[in-house]
């Protein structure tokens, strides 16, 4: 192998759907040195192709298929992978991460990455052996047409017939949502999906409907003693914190509706209030005790934070947080079997939960105000099974609904209740009584995603309990956890293990005086968190609450400390925003409905809001972007960028 490093396969494939072809893209260590893997890695690749005219649905928008150096190396939580290219809901360069095994079997593959170019001439699907390609007609095959469970099913039963016997492979599939371009489709992988911002529209437009891969190479570790004893310790500690130790694997993403309602941020009734009276009914407890079945999870992970249930005599996927609030007080439903089956259906369809709730609550409002007469009304669910399936199949207003909420509410009115950043609908956490969360969703790269945004829920009440309603040094917390968020994605590992951050005894001891003084002072200490975010290799250490660093060190081979995993993290979130200002992204997309920025939660409190233009000022300047949000020279030139 040409790379000094562990951890890559140092293969990157460019496919050419249009031709059937395939060729090697050149990848340097040196480009791994400065871009890693995953979604950084992707957005180089896309800085260096796109132009700014490119379309979603177009053959010169490529999708990049990309795993990290940790993907396969037995870290902790490190099966996921990332699809990039720029979206059809958003218009702008998105990356959307999966869970599944397919990461892992393309660098058994002896790849670690592959670029899709043009689109296939007719409905296909990709074989992938040991590094050779063959494509395959998904029309002839049966593929074409089908649902996720059945599709997946089918391309097995393809794949033995050919092989002769079972062998380990790993899958990308879409459903009938991604076939029939609705902008908010998902690519899934066995039960996982890559849900957000419409990348499985992306494959239906190229005609591609699966890829399959399988493989016998070795994933290579830079210093394996080393690699093993470090990984026995991260499993131990991440076993061992209350939140991914305990609260994770014992609820799921799930135990976080009561702590939401309790703090006011649990979105309800399209995000027109915090609090949902019949939450009981719907959240991770009461999931638990009467649905879960057994605790299930992504590669080499010792969360297992993925729930399994019962729907028809089947045991699937449960719901995530999500979709339990979307689904539920979003729509003012408290029938938790109705959730559990709706969430099975939609992902059998392909589509994405969060943006299909917040669609289907904007057009219940939008009825409800007498703005669109879809018929549609809070707590009447009856039909929302057909309603599904009239989306993925666009017929009657489900053609409407596949646009999603920004394009509904430019055409119809209603866009202060449209809960969207940037054409992406919200996640489920209502912004107005955690307002750095609202700061994320309005800047974050791929629109309202609570994730690119942040999170810091985790710091507004959902971890720590630090003044969720005050501005002061959110946008500097709000730069250095999309930061740590953005490189924890690209080396290939779940976002998750990022929980175990916060020393357990803050979380255990919400009042002992420790955890009041961090609680206290968090917003004092913006100060410091900028001259971090501005020096981060002074920070030339190893944070024993961040076994990250060290893991690359053993598992990659490459020089890691927390200040320069910063740095990979800003040089990455900074170039996703450097394409985007190309397509037209500026301050003003970097924006909330008016329902979160002028009207208070609380009628009686004006402080329950989202001050989103101060927030705005003091984030731009922490990244060093102009006040229209476009990355200074001086900031690209001081990344590596220009
Ligand atoms: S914590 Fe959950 S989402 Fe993350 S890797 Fe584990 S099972 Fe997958």
């Amino acid at each position: 192998m040409a790379t000094k490093y562990g951890g890559y396969m140092d293969r990157v494939v460019l496919v050419d759907l249009t031709e059937h072809t395939v060729e090697n893209y050149p990848w340097t260590d040196e480009d791994r040195e400065k871009y890693i893997g995953g979604k950084i890695m992707a957005a180089k690749v896309l800085n260096d192709h796109l132009s700014g005219q490119e379309k979603a649905f177009s053959e010169e928008n490529w999708v990049v298929v990309s795993t990290g150096p940790m993907t396969g190396t037995g870290a902790p939580s490190s099966g996921r992978f990332d699809l990039s290219c720029i979206s059809p809901q958003t218009g702008i360069l998105t990356s959307s991460n999966c869970g599944g095994s397919f990461g892992y079997h393309l660098k058994k593959a002896g790849i670690d990455a592959l670029i899709l170019k043009g689109k296939c001439p007719g409905h296909t699907w990709i074989e992938i052996d040991n590094g050779e390609f063959f494509f395959h007609d998904a029309d002839e095959d049966g593929l074409w047409g089908l649902k996720s469970t059945e599709g997946q099913e089918k391309l097995e039963s393809l794949l033995v017939k050919k092989w002769g016997t079972h062998r380990a492979f790993g899958q990308l599939i879409i459903g009938p949502g991604g076939e029939n371009l609705v902008v908010y489709s998902a690519v899934l992988s066995g039960e996982r999906a890559a849900g957000r911002t419409g990348v499985g529209a992306v494959f239906g437009w190229k005609n591609l409907k699966a890829i399959s891969v399988t493989g016998n190479h070795t994933i290579p570790v830079f210093d394996p003693e080393k690699n093993e004893k470090w990984n026995q310790k991260w499993f131990s500690y991440l076993r061992k914190h209350p939140l991914t130790g305990n609260q994770l694997p014992r609820l799921g993403t799930a135990g976080l509706v009561s702590s939401m309602q309790m703090r006011g941020m649990l979105s309800t009734k399209n995000y027109s209030a915090g609090q949902y009276d019949r939450f009981e009914s719907v959240n991770g407890e009461t999931l638990a005790e009467e649905h879960n079945i057994v605790n299930k999870g992504c590669l080499t992970c010792p969360i297992k934070c993925a729930r399994t249930v019962d729907v028809n005599g089947r045991t699937v996927k449960g719901p995530e947080l999500e979709t339990l609030v979307l689904l539920g007080g979003g729509i003012c439903n408290d029938n938790l079997e109705n959730i559990l089956r709706w969430n099975n259906e939609l992902d059998e369809l392909g589509l994405d939960t969060i943006s299909c709730a917040n669609t289907i609550a904007w057009a219940m409002e939008a009825n409800e105000k007498g703005i669109w007469n879809s018929g549609l009304s809070f707590g009447k669910t009856e039909g929302l099974s057909k309603l599904f399936e009239d989306i993925a199949y666009r017929r009657g207003i489900g053609n409407e609904l596949a646009e999603g909420s920004r394009r509904l509410s430019q055409k119809y009115g209603g866009t202060e209740f449209a809960i969207q950043s940037k054409g992406l609908e919200l996640a489920a956490y209502e912004p107005r009584r955690a307002v750095g969360q609202g700061l994320g969703y309005a800047v974050s790269n791929r629109g309202g995603c609570h994730l690119n945004a942040g999170y810091l829920v985790i710091l507004e009440g959902l971890g720590l309990y630090t003044d969720p309603l005050t501005y002061k040094a959110k946008g500097d917390f709000t730069m250095m956890f999309q930061d740590l968020m953005e490189m924890i994605s690209a080396t290939g590992q779940c976002l998750f293990t990022s929980y175990a951050f916060f020393p357990g005894f803050l979380i255990t001891r919400p009042n002992g005086i420790i955890t009041r003084i961090a609680n206290w002072a968090i917003p004092h200490i913006g100060w410091a968190v900028r001259f971090m975010n501005r020096f981060p290799l002074t920070l030339a250490l190893h944070l024993p609450v961040f076994p990250q660093t060290k893991g690359i060190q053993y598992a990659v081979g490459m020089k890691m400390t927390f200040g320069r995993y910063l740095r990979y993290g800003e040089r990455g979130y900074t170039m996703d925003r450097w394409v985007s200002t190309r397509f037209g992204i500026r301050a003003k997309d970097d924006a909330l409905p008016k329902r979160l920025t002028e009207e208070p939660q609380d009628p009686n409190d004006p402080r329950t809001k989202v001050p989103l233009e101060k927030m705005k000022k003091t984030y731009y300047r922490a990244r060093g972007w102009d006040r229209d949000g476009v990355p200074t020279e001086r900031t690209l030139k001081r990344l590596g960028i220009l």
